[in-house]
């Protein structure tokens, strides 16, 4: 039995459960259940926070997980990376008040950011030698500029509506997104075998999908 932990409730969730269901692995699904268990592959789906599910999967906690690129690299476990899987693409991008002058990067040097990623936001801001101060927020990153908490904010967009709603103008992008597939870095090779099937069939579903 292998375990795969995918997340509770979010914009992970359902394409996870729906990638699952086309490798033909049935399960009961209830919105109350912490787990569930395949009824016709030796699977245990394990229902968690997404920020969570990088550590339980490097701890071995959950042998496999789905997660999106952006939280991977943020808890800097990106070796635990097995492959891309297509879905709930996004980009992590800084935002300026719509107002406000914006040439380049080098005009946040010295300012004040807001975000939920402060490790791939300040190794971007490096990779372009900017110094600016980070405040990092968990949450309602893009009401931070309006209520005086930061000069700019760092935040994951897909559509960009939700910036605009708030002011904000997109200005760079700082990483892009989709979701991947992780595995425990120790696997037996029973479990290795299992993720080795899971794979095949993934890779399937998206060929089957184009
Ligand atoms: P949790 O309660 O599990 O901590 P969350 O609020 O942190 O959830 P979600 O907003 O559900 O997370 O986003 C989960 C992941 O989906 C993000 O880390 C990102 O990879 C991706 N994502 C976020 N926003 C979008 C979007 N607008 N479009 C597509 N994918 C997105
Ligand atoms: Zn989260």
């Amino acid at each position: 039995m292998i375990r795969l932990a995918i997340q509770k409730s979010g914009r992970l969730s359902e394409d996870s459960l729906s990638l699952i269901r086309e490798c033909g692995i049935g399960f009961l699904s209830s919105t109350f259940k912490l787990k569930t268990e395949a009824t016709n592959f030796p699977l245990e789906i394990l229902f968690l926070r997404d920020d969570d599910i990088p550590g339980y999967v490097q701890d071995g906690v959950a042998d496999l997980g789905i997660v999106g690129q952006n939280v991977l690299v943020e808890a800097g476990l990106t070796s635990l990376q097995v492959e891309a899987l297509g879905f709930s693409k996004c980009r992590l991008s800084l935002a300026v008040p719509r107002g406000e002058a914006y040439n380049s990067v080098a005009d946040l040097q010295g300012k004040n950011i807001a975000t939920s990623y402060p490790q791939l936001l300040g190794s971007y801001l490096a990779g372009q030698g900017v110094q600016a101060q980070l405040h990092t927020i968990s949450g309602s990153v893009e009401i931070a500029p309006s209520i005086g908490l930061a000069d700019a904010i760092c935040d994951i967009v897909s559509s960009g509506s939700t910036l605009l709603g708030n002011g904000l103008r997109e200005v760079e992008t700082v990483f892009r997104s989709e979701a991947v597939l992780i595995a425990n870095q120790q696997l037996a090779p029973e479990k290795r075998e299992l993720l080795e099937q899971l794979q095949f069939r993934m890779q399937a579903v998206r060929r089957a999908r184009r």
